[in-house]
């Protein structure tokens, strides 16, 4: 039986007939969503209809991307650029296509682009792709944890056929033991071409460690043993990398810098030496940049991102220094950029959208292609936002121009 008034719909939840979670087992996903958000409404006292107006097919969201909806969050969204990229993967102009509220982010990346552009444009080039998955097994002790340590780095094959055979993109590239007492975690390490791959990867080490369970005495203990490291800070994503490792850079010309970025590059080298590489040792960061994390952040939203990977995102280092001409060299590094452009949330029709303003909608050609092509853009995003912030504390604008656009 279906219902298709929300009133009928929320009467069942309140009878104790239906739990709010199996709405859209008994109606259409509108429907639910419409009965689900008068039970908030009733017990909240919050007026819901700015959530309820919504354009994006809730049939699918609830299929795929979320459970319990109620409507949807609007964010703005608009672009910076279009900015010149010189990438591995992405050559030509592009708009950047980026979603926030934070006033000023797009002004202070779109700044960064012109500067970029009459630079010649930003090189951009993706260093390595590997997502990983780290099981934590449990053995008697150490001498059977380096039996298993050693068990797996000779059987790299079987664990490939067992994992390779739940996927028909992924690649499993390497297996890496970590040993502590009796604990052993095995961190795979996948090439997972477009997607951004944890889904992917999870399921293909859930095959693997059939395998290792099979062939040792080891046990699972957890599919992910928090070695992966997925939505977490840690070090191991800054110093090994994480979804893609890409980086971008640019030359500014003197002149460039002083007519369109208001400083010098002595200056902007100056703040990022002592702001970002002193002062974020002397935090214990691990991101030394200026503020990657809101390019991330910003283009995640915009093309169907996991926003919850910004954490590895913001894993990024900026350099700045004045070359032989006096010329102002930039360049940023992001070690873990978990991006892809299938899956998740890159099927919703406007992210998916903010995908083709970039031209990388689903799978690329080759496979891979269209995921390396959306980490160079955001990368060169990040790098037109630090050159554009360097410059504003070098030349001691930033909370003037903080307050120029009313924020
Ligand atoms: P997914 O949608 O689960 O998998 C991507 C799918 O796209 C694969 O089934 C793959 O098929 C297919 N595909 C088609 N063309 C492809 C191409 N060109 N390149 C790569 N794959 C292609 O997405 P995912 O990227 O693995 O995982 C993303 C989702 O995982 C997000 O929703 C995220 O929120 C969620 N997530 C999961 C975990 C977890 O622990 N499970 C953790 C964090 C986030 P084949 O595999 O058959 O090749």
């Amino acid at each position: 039986m279906t219902d298709t008034d929300p009133e009928t719909l929320a009467g069942r939840v309140r009878d104790g007939d239906l739990r709010l979670y199996e709405l859209e087992d008994h109606a259409d996903a509108d429907t639910a969503v419409a009965a689900r958000r008068l039970l908030v409404e009733e017990q909240s006292g919050a007026e819901l209809d700015a959530t309820g107006e919504y354009t994006l097919p809730a049939g699918q969201a609830t299929d795929t991307n979320i459970e319990n909806m109620t409507g949807a969050v609007q964010i703005p969204v608009g672009v910076a650029g279009p900015v010149q990229i010189d990438g591995g993967a992405v050559s030509g102009e592009r708009y950047l296509p980026m979603a926030t509220t934070e006033g000023a982010l797009l002004a202070s990346v779109n700044r960064g682009c012109a500067a970029l552009n009459s630079a010649g444009g930003a090189g951009a080039r993706v260093l390595k792709n590997r997502m990983t998955r780290a099981p934590a097994f449990r053995v008697a002790g150490v001498a059977e944890a380096e039996a298993l340590a050693s068990w797996a780095r000779d059987n790299v094959p079987a664990l490939r056929d067992a994992a390779e055979s739940t996927t028909s993109h992924g690649e499993l590239r390497e297996v890496t033991p970590y040993v502590v007492g009796n604990n052993v975690y095995l961190r795979f390490a996948y090439d997972t071409k477009d997607a951004m791959g944890m889904n992917m990867a999870t399921i293909a080490t859930e095959a693997a460690c059939e395998v290792v369970e099979a062939e040792t005495a080891a046990s699972l203990v957890a599919l992910s043993g928090n070695l992966c490291s997925d939505k977490k800070p840690a070090a191991i994503n800054a110093v090994e990398g994480r979804g893609r490792t890409v980086a971008a850079d640019v030359t500014v010309p003197r002149e460039i810098v002083a007519e369109t970025l208001k400083t010098s590059p002595e200056a902007v080298a100056e703040v990022n030496t002592r702001k970002n590489l002193v002062g974020s040792a002397k935090a214990g960061g691990l991101g030394f940049n200026a503020h990657v994390a809101n390019a991330v952040a910003a283009m995640f939203l915009a093309t169907g991102q996991d926003a919850a990977q910004v954490v590895e995102g913001a894993n990024a280092i900026t350099t700045a220094e004045v070359d032989d001409e006096g010329d102002l060299y930039v360049s940023v590094t992001l070690a873990s950029l978990e991006v892809g452009t299938v899956g998740g949330g890159t099927k919703l029709p406007t992210q998916a959208e903010g995908l083709d303003v970039l031209g990388v909608r689903g799978g690329g050609d080759p496979a891979g292609s269209n995921a390396d092509a959306l980490a160079e853009a955001v990368a060169v995003a990040a790098l037109a936002g630090e050159l554009s912030l360097l410059s504003a504390l070098a030349s001691r604008n930033l909370s003037s121009a903080h307050a120029d656009l009313g924020r």
